[in-house]
């Protein structure tokens, strides 16, 4: 077990230096055309490809980090460089730890590598569980899949929306209810191979911030898969299967929930994300502040404006705080007897909202225009306390996790 620390080691703070360069010279550059054009900015994720960071090699190495730092350094790295090309170029790894979490050695070697492509010919993967019945509350999904016994073949039908780069992706992998008698404990993850006939890309969406990312729905009809694309194989699921319905029959004993745990581990990353929006914005704001003179002296020499500043910069460094310490127990196995991992999301998105509107409003009239960087960071920010969980649902599952009550 590492030992928990707020220093990064000198390995670290290289890749740290290395990240900020590409996402001060190549992302930050490039953030305002793409965020106009609303279009996946393949030329940034090639140039990411070509030194090495849109890569799995370069998620994985952060990925299993002893520290636990090391994702959400590069999340914050490069989402300080902007929110909308960053997730272009992480988006495929939110997919790919999808498969690395539940997927055989197996399937994990032959899906990934499909899911960059390499540096000459990138490709994204995307993950698919929203529906539009089915956001926060996952267990109402209805996407079905039903296994063909002869023909050793899933077959799935339905809609998904809000994919991050749904329809684009050379691989998408689907969450799907297997039987629905279970709820969310019946639901099993797919490989959707590249080309397949019957998946779709549906409603492109036109979005508040974010821009440069994609996001669609995924229409399946009667997409047929090889069993071999079911995370995880058929035997682990009929036992996983099984257990659930022992215990739905034993009246519904409640049980630790896998899914749950999984995005305590996952969540601190998106509060990486917003840490990184946070402090550009701060940045921006307290340099404009420095000098922008009005009434003969630099605004921050007022202490309206300099107290802003100085709470910005508190909340931000306390967000981080609490995205470390739950990307440590992550990495360390802790239990998140306190829901650590939905703690850290939680404040980071909401410090990313308001942090990113002081900044708007320190710039004045320069805020509120395209001319400055604050105006899309804070159209950028308000994703964070939306996807991967809304704050609302963060708030549910600390409060339940505190109480042990099913707090509706
Ligand atoms: C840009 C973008 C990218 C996305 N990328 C992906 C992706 O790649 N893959 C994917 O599967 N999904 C993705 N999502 C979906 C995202 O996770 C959902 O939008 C999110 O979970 C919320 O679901 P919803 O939009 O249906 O809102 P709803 O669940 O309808 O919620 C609406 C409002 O009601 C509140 N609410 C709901 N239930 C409760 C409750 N019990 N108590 C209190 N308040 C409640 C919510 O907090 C929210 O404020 C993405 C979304 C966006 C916008």
């Amino acid at each position: 077990m590492a030992e928990f620390t707020m220093e990064l080691n000198d390995e670290q703070k290289e890749v740290r230096d290395w990240l900020h360069g590409f996402a001060a010279d190549v992302i930050r550059p490039a953030a305002a055309e793409w965020d106009e054009r609303e279009e996946t900015p393949w030329p940034v994720i090639q140039e990411a490809a070509k030194v090495g960071i849109y890569s799995l090699d370069f998620y994985a190495q952060q990925y299993f980090d002893p520290t636990g730092l090391g994702i959400p350094m590069a999340m914050e790295e490069l989402f300080w460089g902007d929110a909308g090309i960053a997730l272009s170029i992480v988006g495929t790894g939110l997919a790919a730890v999808g498969v690395l979490a539940n997927g055989t050695d197996e399937q994990i070697g032959t899906w990934i590598p499909q899911m960059y492509g390499d540096a000459d010919d990138v490709k994204v993967a995307a993950f698919c569980s929203s529906e539009p019945d089915a956001g926060s509350d996952v267990a109402s999904m209805r996407t079905r899949a039903v296994y063909d016994e002869a023909k050793d073949e899933w077959v799935i039908n339905g809609t998904k929306t809000w994919a991050t780069n749904g329809g684009i992706a050379n691989v998408h992998v689907v969450v799907a209810v297997v039987d629905p008698e279970l709820g969310s404990k019946g639901h099993a993850s797919f490989i959707i191979p590249p080309n397949t006939p019957g998946l779709s890309q549906g409603q492109k969406f036109k979005k508040h911030g974010i821009r440069a990312s994609h996001t669609a729905e995924v229409v399946l009809e009667n997409v047929r898969v090889p069993g071999s694309c079911l995370l995880g194989g058929k035997e682990k699921l009929d036992e996983r299967l099984a257990r659930a319905r022992e215990r739905a029959k034993a009246g519904g004993e409640r049980v630790k929930n896998a899914a749950m745990a999984t995005f305590e581990a996952s969540r601190p990353a998106v509060g990486a994300m917003a840490v990184g929006t946070a402090r550009a914005a701060y940045e921006e704001a307290l340099e404009y502040a420095k000098t922008r003179e009005q009434f003969g002296r630099p605004i921050i020499d007022n202490q309206g404006v300099a107290f802003q500043l100085a709470d910005m910069r508190t909340q931000i460094d306390a967000a981080r705080l609490l995205v470390w310490r739950a990307s440590w127990m992550a990495v360390n196995g802790k239990p998140f007897t306190a829901a650590e991992g939905s703690m850290s999301k939680l404040f980071a998105s909401e410090t990313a909202k308001k942090v990113t509107a002081q900044a708007v409003q320190i710039l004045g009239g320069n805020g509120f225009t395209r001319e400055y960087p604050v105006e899309r960071m804070h159209r950028d920010a308000a994703i964070y306390t939306i996807f991967e969980g809304t704050s609302e649902i963060q708030r549910l599952v600390i409060a339940r996790t505190l109480s042990g009550m099913p707090i509706r």
